[in-house]
């Protein structure tokens, strides 16, 4: 493709995302297709000759939309939100056609110091103490953005990992870290994302979940006995885990009880919050925020509710060192002059190499404001809150734990295996989807507000679809 035909093509694309998301409510939210359906309609091999641009896009509509599930419809309310929008898409544009990779400042002064500047604006939106922010040259902390929840949760995990094996190895210098590395043990609750089980694993770490209370939240008392308790049998408690806004209902484990614990033992505390993290924009939201003054790492997805595209997770840590100790290789070949003086983000992540995300970020804060995001998470809560009323209304459902933010967890009363065919029954109609969740053996659907195109009318049809099927599975079953 060369320039002119690009320019011509580009245009079209522009046109065709354009209709795309403007129309999306009419289309199946979730596919109706079998494994390797591709695998059929595609060749086998890639093709020896060029092909012209016309040819490839037309196998877009035919066979690859047909199996993608339209996270941006009004009617996917799977998983937690991922959306995007017009000024992010313009942010990937722009980064895509410049694809610097901004792993030192050197490497691209612009991609490195946007990144600053939008994460200190973030900051300061989400209402994070000033330990996070990087705005004076000797600032110890910062915010950096990782590709995923889970990435920074692990880097979180190995920087405190690296903290304590430094720590351990200066009492017992005869030592070596690999068995030192036995003796270290983390914490989270046990509503925890699977991504931070996952974290202990690659770090190789002993991960213990501590029981929640009955508001799937962890409290500080249960992990201070666990604490102790483990400390008595000669570990080394290093990390603890606090989430804010669980996966499974949107729960909030009590920060300022952890933080508490986690200062007593000289544990790093991190807090994940993938979903929730975008509420704390809203002032009447950042209750839940109180205590965070006390952790190490702070993690949130703005590319999950905040309508930056994936990828997206801003994370701040209080004290940049901890990661340059654990993440610092410095060859001659990315060393610069300004090496030491200016950040290097190279030094803050597991890869070398990473994108100009910054910009997406920067384009979103700008073009919609402060104002214009309030406004979208409050209406995606508003949103939640009429489901929640529908469903309440119903005698024949319950919703088995309070509903936080734009998400309801909701069942047919009586046994699960009603609520799991209703569920399998809705997801095969493919009018809407979602997905489930299990609170200690109570089977749930989780309805999440996903879409900024979401309306009263959407809430209303949806809710009917689900009445519907449930009124067939009930005449189905009880006749
Ligand atoms: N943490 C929580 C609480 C989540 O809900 C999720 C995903 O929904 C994650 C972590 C993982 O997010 P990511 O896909 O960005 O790794």
């Amino acid at each position: 493709m060369e320039h002119t035909e690009f320019r011509v093509k580009a245009k079209e694309m522009v046109d065709y995302i354009a209709d795309y998301l403007e129309n999306i409510r009419s289309r199946r939210v979730y596919p109706g297709v079998q494994p390797g359906y591709l695998h059929k309609l595609l060749p086998k091999e890639a093709p020896y000759n060029p092909e012209q641009w016309d040819e490839i896009f037309k196998d877009v509509e035919e066979h690859i939309m047909p199996g993608i599930v339209h996270w941006q419809s009004p009617h996917m309310h799977a998983y937690f939100p991922a959306l995007t929008s017009y000024p992010s898409i313009m942010g990937e544009i722009l980064s895509s056609a410049l694809n610097v990779l901004c792993f030192t400042w050197a490497s691209s002064p612009a991609g490195t110091e946007l990144e600053t500047i939008a994460m200190n604006w973030l900051g300061k939106l989400l209402g994070l103490p000033e330990c996070f922010l990087n705005e004076k040259d000797d600032s110890p902390g910062g915010g950096v953005i990782q590709t995923t929840a889970s990435e920074a949760t692990l880097v979180s995990l190995l920087a405190a990992r690296t903290r304590a094996l430094m720590e351990l190895s200066k009492l017992n210098p005869e030592l070596q870290s690999s068995e030192l590395l036995g003796h270290l043990i983390c914490y989270c609750s046990d509503q925890a994302h699977s991504s931070v089980e996952k974290a202990g694993l690659i770090g190789l770490v002993r991960m213990r979940y501590i029981e929640s209370d009955g508001n799937q939240s962890m409290r500080g008392d249960r992990l201070d006995e666990a604490i102790v308790a483990d400390k008595k049998k000669g570990l080394v408690p290093f990390w603890v885990c606090a989430t804010l806004g669980t996966t499974g209902s949107v729960a909030f484990d009590n920060l300022r009880e952890i933080g508490e614990v986690c200062e007593k033992h000289s544990a790093w505390l991190h807090v994940d919050a993938a979903y929730a993290g975008s509420a704390f924009i809203c002032p009447e939201y950042r209750h839940w925020l109180d205590g965070v003054e006390l952790a190490d790492s702070f993690a949130f997805n703005p590319s999950k509710w905040l309508m930056v595209n994936f990828d997206c997770t801003a994370m701040w840590v209080r004290d940049s060192t901890a990661l340059h100790r654990t993440f610092n290789v410095n060859p001659i070949y990315l060393r610069h002059e300004n090496s030491g003086k200016a950040i290097d983000y190279m030094h803050w992540q597991i890869p070398l190499s990473r994108r100009f995300r910054a910009l997406k970020l920067w384009f979103v804060l700008r073009n919609y404001g402060v104002i214009g995001l309030q406004k979208h998470i409050r209406e995606s809560v508003r949103l939640g809150q009429k489901f929640e009323a529908l469903v309440l209304a119903d005698q024949r459902f319950e919703i088995p734990q309070p509903r936080n933010l734009g998400m309801v967890a909701f069942r047919l009363k009586g046994d699960n295996a009603l609520t799991e065919r209703l569920l399998k029954r809705l997801n095969a109609r493919g009018y809407i989807h979602a997905v489930p969740a299990c609170f200690k053996g109570v089977y749930v659907i989780r309805f999440t507000v996903t879409s900024q195109r979401t309306t009263n009318q959407d809430i209303l049809d949806d809710w009917n679809e689900i009445k519907t099927v449930a009124s067939e599975i009930l005449v189905e079953v009880f006749g």
